[in-house]
C-alpha cells in the first residue's frame, strides 16, 4: 500500500501507538489500514452413491489440477453459508447437510481454509467458468497427485479417516512453509 484508500495521501508503514506490529499509516486523515487473514470456505460434497466431488480448475493458480469448490468468504454472510455459494458456483451442485470437517491455518500465505461435508441431494453438477472439469471420483480413485491446494489434500485425507463416524472429528492446525 503507498496511498491511504481513505483520503488519497501517501502512508507510512510504523507501528501505530499502544500497538505491536507495523500498520499503514496515514499522517493525513489519522487512519490506521490493518491487514488481516483471509479466510477461505468450501466443501468436500458426497454423491449419494458415496463417491466425492473435486473440481478442475480453470483458472490460476494451479489450472489443471483438482480441488475441493471452495472460495473467499464474502462480506455480509456466515462461513457455511459462504461454502454453499462457492459449491453452487464452482460445481452447480445444490449442497445441503454441512458438518464441519476441517480448518487449517496457513500462516506463510496469511489465510485460513475451512471444510465442510456435505451431501449431495442428486447427481446433478456441472462444470462452471471456475472448473472445466467436474467429476466424482470413488475412495480408492482419487487423483492424489493431482490435488492442486496442500488444504485440500489434507481434508481428503482426514475425511478417509473419520468418513465412518457420525459426527467426524475436525482437523485442525496448520501447514507451514515448505
Ligand atoms: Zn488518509
Amino acid at each position: 500500500m503507498n496511498f491511504c484508500s481513505h483520503c488519497g495521501q501517501p502512508v507510512r508503514f510504523a507501528i501505530p501507538d499502544m500497538d505491536n506490529r507495523p500498520r499503514y499509516l496515514c499522517d493525513h486523515c489519522g487512519s490506521i489500514h490493518y491487514q488481516n487473514p483471509r479466510l477461505i470456505t468450501g466443501t468436500l460434497p458426497v454423491a449419494p452413491d458415496d463417491r466425492i466431488l473435486l473440481c478442475r480448475r480453470a483458472i490460476e493458480p494451479r489450472l489443471g489440477y483438482w480441488t475441493l469448490p471452495a472460495g473467499f468468504m464474502e462480506n455480509g454472510e456466515t462461513v457455511v453459508a459462504g461454502a454453499l455459494r462457492e459449491t453452487l458456483e464452482e460445481a452447480q451442485v445444490k449442497a445441503h447437510n454441512p458438518v464441519l470437517l476441517s480448518m487449517i491455518s496457513l500462516p506463510e500465505f496469511d489465510q485460513v481454509h475451512i471444510f465442510y461435508r456435505v451431501d449431495m441431494p442428486d447427481f446433478h453438477y456441472d462444470v462452471t467458468p471456475e472448473s472445466s472439469a467436474v467429476e466424482l471420483f470413488e475412495i480408492d480413485a482419487l487423483p492424489w497427485d493431482q490435488i492442486a491446494f496442500r488444504t485440500v489434500t489434507a481434508t481428503l485425507e482426514h475425511f478417509l479417516a473419520v468418513r465412518d463416524q457420525e459426527v467426524p472429528a475436525v482437523l485442525t492446525g496448520a501447514i507451514e512453509p515448505r
